[in-house]
């Protein structure tokens, strides 16, 4: 293809992706925008839209039971690995105003649950020194059960048994591969506590003592903060992407937004940029993930997109345009998993075009074999088999108007025959070189009222409108939303030029 000559050697130099990572502020906050020249700037707002604030200390009674005291995480502490499995260190915490997120402070303290009886169940205070606790972080592995876990650190099944006779005990039955379970166990093999991570907000700590036991949770509440990342690419999305630091899953579904507008496995250019303001979900100051995107702009060779995440009053999440349309449309522009081809794929190393099929009329799409093919529009199967030089072939209709046609597949997914019904986006088989083909790339044909147009260029069936009840909240949104855009841009321009 010709994309080279569009870029004069010139502009080369100037196109220098642009990496800033500026965390978003409100203006009022501006001042707060000050970390030196070269590091991102951090202002974080926590803006507390997780969980309506449950309290975070459902538990614990109140009540003083100094005579407990005694036995606190301060017993394990010696171990390291004791103390790591506790609570993160506040090292951590890269910003200061992370809300810190209440960690009980006695996880392996029986404290009864009725203060009368404190003077007489509470276990003398030279209990402390006489035994050492070993605390085992135990990585969940395919096959393991509480049963093998417990069985392993030698610890009576009768135990196990007991535990589970607990009311709130049932997240136990259900751990799953690569999840960790921390077990604390006495020298001489008493089972003395527990914790499970039931999720990155909802930690199960259990506290035994003669085979008695205390449930408790420690509930985190997700902080969300506001990130901004803009940049321009020069090689690749995803290259582009990271330097704006920016995750890979980020870009992903950065993509996924403007899929229906952008093929991405063919369209991008050098000087393409983006910027995108979204949220970081962190969880006891820690960063769990990245998401969701909150509004985002792509310019892809000179044509500007926009899309802004609305949440309607039912509770659904889309991606419109700032004028109420959907970014959703009826036909995707890259029918297959372009992630596999962009991740991988260099601008300046563009592929040489593969078909040979005579009288060409579709697009090609160089992609490794193997690589997942979508429908590019909800449709029916209207034919999947061998079809001459287009080798493994799979023909979708979509409704009465059009038609689509995926060619070269090395597989066609199972279960994919005629007649059956289509999602878009769905998987239907993978890329190959079945049939008149040079090397492993899908060809793909786009029919209109069966006569072939060329997908990359044709006009579309529009996208749908914003609901007319949502119309007046959502043009408030994402006017808010757009202007967020420029002050996060203006704030990361700013900064650059300190
Ligand atoms: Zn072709």
């Amino acid at each position: 293809m010709k994309n080279p000559r569009r870029f004069p050697r010139l502009h080369l130099t100037l196109i220098i992706a642009i990496a800033i990572i500026v965390v978003f502020s409100l203006p009022d906050d501006i001042d707060d925008v000050s970390s030196p020249k070269g590091s991102p700037k951090i202002v974080d707002i926590p803006l507390n839209l997780g969980k309506p604030s449950t309290p975070t200390t459902q538990l614990a009674p109140a009540t003083p039971d100094a005579p407990a005291a005694p036995k606190t995480v301060e017993t394990v502490e010696p171990d390291p690995k004791a103390q790591s499995a506790e609570a993160p260190k506040p090292a951590e915490t890269q910003a200061a105003d992370v809300t810190p997120v209440k960690v009980i402070e006695k996880p392996l303290s029986i404290e009864p649950q009725d203060p009368t009886t404190a003077p007489v169940t509470a276990p003398p205070v030279t209990w402390e020194p006489e035994y050492n606790i070993t605390t085992h972080e135990h990585k969940v592995q395919s096959g393991d059960t509480l049963t093998s876990i417990f069985k392993r650190y030698g610890i009576p099944q009768k135990t196990l048994f007991n535990l589970l006779d607990y009311k709130g005990t049932k997240p136990l039955t259900r751990i799953k591969t690569g999840e960790e379970v921390i077990l604390q166990i006495t020298e001489d093999g008493r089972f003395v506590g527990l914790r499970y991570a039931i999720d990155p907000t909802d930690t199960l700590v259990v506290s035994a003592e003669d085979d008695k036991f205390k449930i408790d949770h420690e509930i985190h509440t997700i902080e969300y903060k506001k990130r901004f990342g803009q940049a321009t690419i020069d090689s690749s999305l995803f290259l582009a992407g990271e330097k704006a630091g920016l995750s890979h899953a980020l870009i992903m579904e950065l993509a996924n937004m403007f899929g229906w507008d952008i093929d991405f496995a063919l369209d991008i250019r050098e000087g393409d940029t983006f910027r995108v303001l979204y949220h970081e979900q962190w969880v006891n100051g820690r960063k769990i993930k990245d998401g969701p995107i909150l509004v985002a702009e792509f310019i892809n060779q000179g044509d500007t997109f926009q899309a802004i995440r609305y949440t309607d009053s039912d509770g659904n999440s889309n991606y419109y345009t700032p004028e109420g349309l959907s970014m959703r449309k009826a036909f995707l522009r890259a029918p297959l998993n372009f992630t596999r081809i962009s991740s991988h794929f260099n601008l300046k190393r563009r592929h040489p075009v593969l078909h040979t099929i005579r009288a060409h009329r579709g697009t090609d799409y160089a992609a490794p074999t193997g690589t997942p093919v979508w429908a590019s529009g909800d449709g029916k199967v209207k034919f999947a088999g061998w079809n001459g030089g287009y080798g493994k072939v799979v023909v979708i209709q979509h409704g009465q108007k059009y038609s689509t046609k995926y060619a070269h597949l090395s597989r066609i997914k199972s279960g994919i025959r005629p007649g059956k019904k289509i999602r878009q986006g769905q998987t239907i088989g993978y890329v190959g070189t079945t049939g008149r083909s040079t090397g492993p790339h899908l060809h793909y044909e786009f029919l209109v009222n069966g006569v072939h147009r060329n997908s990359r260029t044709i006009k579309l069936p529009q996208a749908e409108p914003i609901a007319k009840k949502e119309k007046d909240a959502y043009t408030r949104h994402s006017k808010k939303m757009m202007q967020d855009l420029e002050t996060a841009t203006r704030l990361a321009a700013h900064s650059n030029y300190e």
